[in-house]
């Protein structure tokens, strides 16, 4: 059985509140919402960090953000706004190591970011 989290979500080993699935990726609620959007895209395929992308993987961020466009737009945050954020390593603060999109929306937003 895999240690990581989202494979073991991905699996349905772990339960998670799915809003999208498809043959690249699935989009869950966050546990822990930081606003009154807060999603996260996470490709099915086990990449740990920004770091180890290859050019291989472009057609899967690209997918990525296409799938975070459309479910912001159908949550009506498409006009005002929202944000996408992808952590990478300790100074971004990423937690789970296997590539993920945060779809933020619902507030506004500073920046810069804290
Ligand atoms: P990051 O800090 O960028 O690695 O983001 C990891 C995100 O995963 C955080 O926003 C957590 O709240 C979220 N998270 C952790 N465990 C779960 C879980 N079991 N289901 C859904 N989201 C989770
Ligand atoms: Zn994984």
């Amino acid at each position: 059985m895999s240690d990581c989290l989202f494979c073991r979500i991905r699996d349905g080993q772990v339960p998670a509140k799915s809003v999208h699935r498809d043959e690249v990726c699935i989009a869950i609620e966050d546990i822990n919402p930081q606003a009154p959007t807060h999603l996260l895209v996470i490709p099915l395929q086990h990449i740990p960090t920004l770091n180890d992308l290859t050019v291989e993987d472009r057609e899967t961020v690209g997918h990525l953000a296409t799938v975070a466009a459309k479910l912001a737009k159908e949550r009506g945050h498409s006009e005002s706004g929202y944000r996408l954020v992808m952590n990478c390593n300790r100074d971004a603060g990423q937690t789970v190591f296997h590539l993920h999109l945060h779809l933020l929306g619902g507030r506004p937003f500073g920046w810069p970011p804290g």
